[in-house]
């Protein structure tokens, strides 16, 4: 059967299922969600299987190790013996046609996106890491019965009668987590659909300021897209101390992120842009996708070198959208593409090392595995994904001489999805559809930034926009204080390409950037920094104090340090600081003015 993630709730009302989950938690507060399941069967071979990674999350996760007292019972209540046939996977031979009830318990003790946790006040369960589907019959609706301790429940899985919901295929349950507790829920109707909003997390939140804001990116969204490809959609938001992370599905977004975003305002702009991500993708990702995107073999790496469009894209537009929801002022969205997404490129090495193609079919391995030389030698695909993106916008713009925007190209790849939801898209489809959209021939410029590692033509393109990409030199100009007296400098105009952290004993490098003047001087990630400049280095603070001192000077700095308990002296010399910075021409024409209010209409 074609692959399918569409579901709506009138779906399901009423509907009766072959295969049945109940989820319950008498050992909520031992951080354990127990799972029984039971399929109807026919004698012979039954095989279960558990995912070893979740979509949107491309890293091999084994949830299996977190699965325990297994047991699975015949028709007729004898136990059966499982055969495991892979780390994740295994038989029972059936007796007799009837109904196999498997049990088991998993253990979710870490707050993730991605992850399942339970504790005595919630449980946030995701379907791919707790259940195990049925071989050959993912297809088969699947019903979830929820002993829900608490008072609320917010999930996209559709209800069917109380206390149990369910999925078309097992494709929609694993897209379809659930939060359980008794946290703060609302909902509104916009644009034919009901939103849900659920606000997780001990803090004195102003819950309805959320709502309104949700209101706001929906009511945006419509107006890039034209309308909501769902009948419900549920924005599920844990606010929690120092945490961050979202991740995408068809009628449901997760957003994780500081409980603390009240506290600025900046901050909590940060938090609207992730959501104008996560809602985002379900348009692209979901829906829009490179063909490899579903449907999914859950067993192993699916390999893609599309997540430039996947992420990229993605990436570009969640700033594009906070600033069409009104978060952003136009300059305020300007500072943040500049700082955030083109400065932060290029700052990072790894750009000229991989291009974003590789980059994306090797995430398995490399941007979720992260490592202290990882900027070196690599470069995300959400950053310089963004970037291209931002690229291909302004070419559209500017080649179309403002009858097009990249908004057209995203319309036609959606009408694309709606004629056949089944097959996502190669590299040639897409360029093809978005050339057509548009016309403007994309493909020329686009298949060389994916698949090269050349520096992107940004002062070119954002030229035409009566903007400036400029790369300068830091000066250090003293700060005044009281009546316009020099104070102390406040930037050093010299870099020395190192980071470092705290360690029980002292301090140690956590970064030395490549082609920098600390790799220059010979130094290494978790070597020990002992002192610097004859003075001792034991905190970050003590650190922050010689070091700013030392780039100031601009001059050399003896470093002793030590690797696996040696110590070694080394002398680094600071170089200049290049700054990046985007800024408008001072006078630009009428025809970069114009480009300019197209591009950024709102
Ligand atoms: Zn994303």
């Amino acid at each position: 059967m074609a692959y399918n993630i569409e579901q709506t709730d009138a779906q399901l009302l009423g509907t009766t299922a072959a295969i049945r989950y109940r989820l319950t938690f008498p050992q909520a507060a031992q951080h354990l969600v127990n799972v029984e399941m039971e399929v109807d069967t026919e004698a012979g071979e039954l095989t279960l299987a558990l995912p070893n990674w979740i979509p949107g999350s491309y890293k091999v996760r084994d949830f299996i190790s977190n699965q325990g007292d297994l047991q699975v019972a015949a028709p007729d209540g004898t136990l059966l013996t499982p055969e495991w046939s892979s780390k994740n996977r295994f038989t029972v031979q059936v007796p007799t046609a009837g109904t196999v009830r498997a049990s088991w318990n998993w253990y979710g003790n870490e707050r993730s996106v991605r992850l399942s946790h339970i504790n005595r006040f919630h449980a946030f369960i995701n379907p791919a890491n707790v259940m195990m589907y049925v071989q050959g019959r993912t297809q088969e609706v699947h019903h979830v019965e929820i002993h829900n301790p608490w008072s609320q429940i917010s999930t996209p899985l559709s209800p069917v009668r109380t206390g149990v919901w369910g999925a078309l295929n097992y494709d929609i349950l694993v897209d379809s987590p659930m939060e359980l507790g008794d946290h703060f829920v609302a909902s509104f109707q916009l644009h034919g659909a009901t939103h849900e909003v659920a606000v997780i997390g001990a803090g004195d939140f102003d819950h309805e300021w959320i709502v309104d804001q949700c209101k706001i990116i929906v009511d945006t969204a419509v107006k890039l897209w034209g309308r909501l490809p769902y009948d419900r959609y549920v924005f599920i938001n844990q606010l929690l101390s120092g945490l961050y992370g979202g991740l995408e599905h068809s009628r449901c977004s997760v957003n994780i992120f500081d409980s603390e975003i009240f506290n600025d305002s900046d901050r909590a702009v940060k938090f609207l842009g992730l959501l104008c991500h996560e809602y985002f993708h379900l348009w692209n990702v979901k829906r829009i996708r490179p063909i490899e995107f579903g449907p999914f073999d859950y067993d192993r790496e699916i390999y893609s070198s599309m997540l430039w469009l996947a992420e990229g894209c993605t990436s570009y537009y969640d700033d594009l959208m906070t600033y069409r929801c009104g978060f952003y002022t136009r300059g305020e969205y300007l500072r943040t593409l500049s700082s955030d997404h083109l400065a932060t490129l290029m700052a990072i090495p790894g750009r000229k090392a991989m291009s974003i193609k590789d980059s994306s079919f090797l995430a398995w391995v490399k941007l979720y595995v992260p490592t202290p030389d990882q900027n070196n030698r690599q470069v995300s695909y959400y950053l310089k994904g963004g970037v291209i993106f931002l690229l291909l916008d302004l070419l559209i713009i500017s080649e179309s001489n403002g009858a097009a925007t990249m908004d057209d190209g995203l319309r036609a790849l959606m009408a694309r999805y709606e004629a056949n939801p089944a097959v996502g898209l190669t590299e040639d489809e897409f360029i093809q559809i978005v050339s057509q959209a548009t016309g403007v021939e994309i493909g020329t410029h686009l298949r060389g930034w994916l698949a090269s590692t050349d520096e992107l033509p940004l002062a070119e393109y954002l030229g035409r926009f009566g903007l400036e990409w400029k790369r300068s030199i830091a000066t250090s100009e003293p700060q005044n204080f009281g009546e316009s007296l020099p104070y102390q400098r406040p930037f050093p105009a010299t870099w020395g390409g190192l980071q470092v952290e705290e360690i029980k004993t002292g301090l140690k490098v956590s970064r030395v950037i490549r082609d920098s003047p600390a790799e220059r001087a010979g130094l290494g990630a978790d070597d020990e920094v002992l002192a610097l400049n004859g003075v001792r280095v034991g905190s970050s603070k003590q650190w922050d104090a010689v070091y700013r001192g030392v780039l100031l000077s601009g001059k050399p700095m003896e470093i002793i340090a030590a690797t696996e308990g040696r110590v070694y002296q080394a002398t680094m010399q600071p170089e200049e600081r290049v700054v990046w910075e985007l800024t408008r021409k001072p006078e630009p024409t009428e025809q970069e003015q114009r480009l300019m209010d197209i591009w950024l209409a709102r």
